[in-house]
């Protein structure tokens, strides 16, 4: 509202002015006084009848209007206070340009960031805050979204190089917006120092990093140690099979010995009792093997035990024992098996031996005796009566087969 009266509201005031000044004058007609007189008291009386409405119309509202404007800028000067306060008192940096990039406003947390002082901030371009190397790219990017207008949000949570005064630089998280004041562009951004986190980060890394080169050692180191554990065991195992091998086998003829025939013996005649399997034995003895000593020496004896080894094995099954059984006598055991089969495959082992060319001895042969199992037989028992057969084979003119029956 216009606090002023118009033009008519003047012309009506002054007329009525006229009118009540001529007014008074006439009330005053009678009292001898002159027209001056009377115009001036008439006029004196108007202004003191008119201060009253003079003051409600035109001094009060003028005073309103005043008072009203001190209370706006008051509350103006408040509010701006309350910003400032909370620009100061926000952990993060904030830096509010025009949109050239000259920083307007900013705040202690941004002044702290960069090195500066706030006074030293306000008026200087953001390009000082930009490593050199980035600023030709940083001006690209300002041109290309001023260009391309509001469209776009510039950045949100971007990561850059911030460059302090002292020429240091620093990695600095930064979000900026566009703000529109008085019909001009300005932009706001928010940024935060995260140099503690990309320490810790790099310390996490590295932490890592050690972690997996030591899990990385101890692994190598125990595939090492498991290696040589596991040569060690294999060591072992062959060694224990070696043992085995020697403490089972005749050295010189590489059959089974005395030993390993007493245990699988023993461990057939329990099979023999509990299953009424059949078993048969078959003892041999190298017939006149002192005279073939004599003659040809005691290695070409060892050959031919050799030889003879090779001979009757060749012509047994897997399933029967053949062992050495002392000196030049030699022994099978025949599971699943009597006396006549064992008599059979006896013959058939000196008919083999008879007809065999040993070298350097040139003929040997063989006496055998034969017996089965029996219910009640022991090892000793069953042994007795082979080798009572056997013995009975020599007396009957050797290179013979004999068979004793319980
Ligand atoms: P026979 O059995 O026909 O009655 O006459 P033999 O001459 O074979 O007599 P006997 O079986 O009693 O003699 C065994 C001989 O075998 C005695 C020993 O000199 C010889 N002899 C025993 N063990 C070995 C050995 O490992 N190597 C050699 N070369 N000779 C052995
Ligand atoms: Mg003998
Ligand atoms: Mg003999």
């Amino acid at each position: 509202m216009h606090p002023f009266p118009t033009r008519l509201a003047l012309i009506i005031a002054a007329a009525t002015i006229l009118v009540v000044e001529l007014g008074l004058m006439l009330l005053l007609q009678g009292y001898g006084l002159t027209v001056l007189e009377e115009a001036l008291i008439a006029s004196l009386a108007l202004i003191l009848l008119a201060l009253p409405a003079l003051y409600v119309t035109l001094l009060r509202p003028l005073r309103e209007q005043v008072s009203q404007r001190q209370g706006a800028e008051q509350a103006l000067r408040e509010s701006e206070d309350r910003n400032r306060e909370i620009l100061d008192a926000v952990f993060d940096g904030i830096l509010i340009t025009d949109e050239r990039g000259v920083i307007e406003q900013t705040n202690p947390a941004a002044a702290r960031i960069f090195g500066y002082t706030r006074e030293e901030l306000t008026g200087r371009n953001l390009e000082a805050l930009i490593p050199e190397s980035e600023r030709a790219r940083h001006a690209e990017r300002m041109r290309s979204y001023l260009h391309e207008g509001r469209a776009r949000v510039i950045g949100l949570d971007r990561e850059i190089r911030g460059r302090r005064k002292d020429g240091s630089l620093i990695p600095i998280e930064i979000a900026i917006t566009e703000l529109w004041r008085d019909d001009r562009r300005h932009f706001v951004g928010v940024l935060r120092d995260i140099t503690a986190r990309r320490q810790a980060e790099a310390a996490l890394r590295e932490a890592q990093q050690a972690l997996e080169r030591r899990v990385a050692e101890r692994t190598e180191e125990l595939t090492r140690i498991n290696l040589a554990l596991q040569q060690e065991i294999e060591a072992r195992a062959r060694m224990q099979a070696e043992l085995e091998r020697l403490a089972t086998t005749d050295t010189l003829t590489g059959i089974r010995n005395r030993r390993v025939f007493d245990e699988q013996l023993a461990l057939e005649i329990t099979r023999a009792k509990r299953y009424g399997n059949k078993l048969a034995l078959i003892l041999m003895d190298i017939d006149r093997f002192k005279s073939i000593n004599d003659r040809h020496g005691h290695q070409a004896g060892d050959r031919v035990l050799v030889e003879l080894a090779r001979v009757v094995a060749s012509r047994l099954r897997a399933s029967e024992v053949f062992a050495r059984w002392g000196g030049e006598e030699f022994i099978v055991l025949a599971p699943n098996t009597d006396a006549e089969d064992a008599a059979h495959l006896a013959e058939e082992i000196r008919t083999r031996v008879e007809a065999h060319d040993f070298p350097e001895v040139g003929r040997v042969t063989l006496s055998l005796g034969v017996t089965q199992y029996a219910p009640e037989d022991t090892t000793d028992s069953l042994w007795q009566r082979a080798d009572a057969a056997l013995y009975r084979a020599k007396a009957g003119g050797r290179n013979r087969v004999e068979v004793e029956l319980a």
